[in-house]
Formats: structure tokens, C-alpha cells, sequence
């Protein structure tokens, strides 16, 4: 038996979404269950490094995890968006997706440099989303001291890319 198996069971399997060929992990009925939503931002928070400054949260999915992990660990919030979404002065990485590339940006004073932050994603399937945050935490000054993810997809290799890029990885449910 996998470990949280009380957790997957709380993720619902949509076939053929957003395209055919797709099995999308959807967390919506893993967030209307209040033992398991809570459950899940506790076993995240448990195993969270000892000792750092800031928790930033990826967009959209992303935020619901890592605004509770913030209040849970008692740390403040940086918002990582896509672009043209943040009112302030912003910093940004391109990255590549299946098709085309996409960009994600933060407000340049969101960290102090060498503040150690604390990745958080509902989700890591290649890991380019988490990457491009990586790399952009690192051109503000940051050091990424570890990524936590409800689910990951280890067929796709993104928590091991994160691993070699040098980010501790946390997840709590495995989809082959
Ligand atoms: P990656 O960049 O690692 O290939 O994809 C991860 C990103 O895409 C995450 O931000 C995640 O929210 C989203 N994502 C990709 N596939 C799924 C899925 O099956 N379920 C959910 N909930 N998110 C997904």
C-alpha cells in the first residue's frame, strides 16, 4: 500500500483532460474533503525543512497549498504568476513548453537576497513549471531550500530533475 493512500483515494482521475491522452490528477475533491485537505497540508508541513524564511506558491493550484502552508508554518507568501498578472516591478524566466514557452514572473522585492524559501505546487509531472520557479527564486537572490507537492507524476522525471538541480523534494502521492 502506497504511503497517504488516504489521500489518493481523495484525487479523482478526469480522462482526456485538458486533451485526449491525458489522465488530469484533479485535487478539487481532495480540497472538499476538510480531513483530507487538512491532512495533507499537515504531512507537507512535517516534513518541510527546519529552517527557512518564506514559502512561495506557483499559480493557480499552487496558491490553495501554498497559502495554507504558510499559515501552517507561520512563514510569509511570495506569489510566483504568469506574466502580466502582477502589479509591481516584476523579474520573469521563460520556459519551454510542449508546444511554445510560457513565463513565470515574481515582484522583484519579493525576497531579500539569500532568504530560503520554500517551493510548494499541487503537482510536479516534467518539472518544467518548477524549474523555471527554481531558476527564478535563484535570480532573486534566494536559495531554494526544498519543493513540497501534494502528487508527482515520477514517470515524468520532474521531482528528479529538481533533486539534481539540487532542491530536496517532498511529495506525498505517487501516480505511475
Ligand atoms: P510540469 O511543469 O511539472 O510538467 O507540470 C506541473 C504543472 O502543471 C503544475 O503547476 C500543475 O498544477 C500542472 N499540472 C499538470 N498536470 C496536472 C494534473 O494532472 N493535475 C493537476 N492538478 N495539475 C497538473
Amino acid at each position: 500500500t502506497q504511503a497517504n493512500a488516504d489521500l489518493a483515494q481523495l484525487i479523482r482521475t478526469i480522462p482526456d483532460f485538458p486533451k485526449p491522452g491525458i489522465q488530469f490528477r484533479d485535487i478539487t475533491t481532495l480540497l472538499l474533503d476538510a480531513k483530507g485537505f487538512h491532512a495533507s497540508i499537515e504531512r507537507l508541513a512535517a516534513s518541510a525543512p527546519d529552517d527557512f524564511d518564506l514559502i512561495t506558491g506557483i499559480e493557480a493550484r499552487g496558491f490553495i497549498f501554498s497559502s495554507a502552508m504558510a499559515t501552517q508554518t507561520a512563514k510569509g507568501l511570495v506569489l510566483i504568476r504568469k506574466d502580466g498578472k502582477l502589479p509591481g516591478a516584476t523579474i520573469g524566466v521563460d520556459y519551454a513548453l510542449e508546444y511554445g514557452t510560457d513565463r513565470v514572473v515574481m515582484h522583484e522585492d519579493a525576497c531579500v537576497p539569500g532568504q530560503k524559501v520554500l517551493l510548494v505546487d499541487d503537482l510536479i509531472a516534467t518539472g518544467g513549471t518548477a524549474l523555471a520557479a527554481v531558476r527564478l527564486l535563484r535570480q532573486a537572490g534566494a536559495e531554494v531550500v526544498g519543493a513540497s507537492f501534494v502528487i508527482d507524476l515520477p514517470d515524468l522525471g520532474g521531482a528528479d530533475k529538481l533533486r539534481a538541480a539540487g532542491v530536496p523534494v517532498t511529495t506525498l502521492v505517487a501516480f505511475e
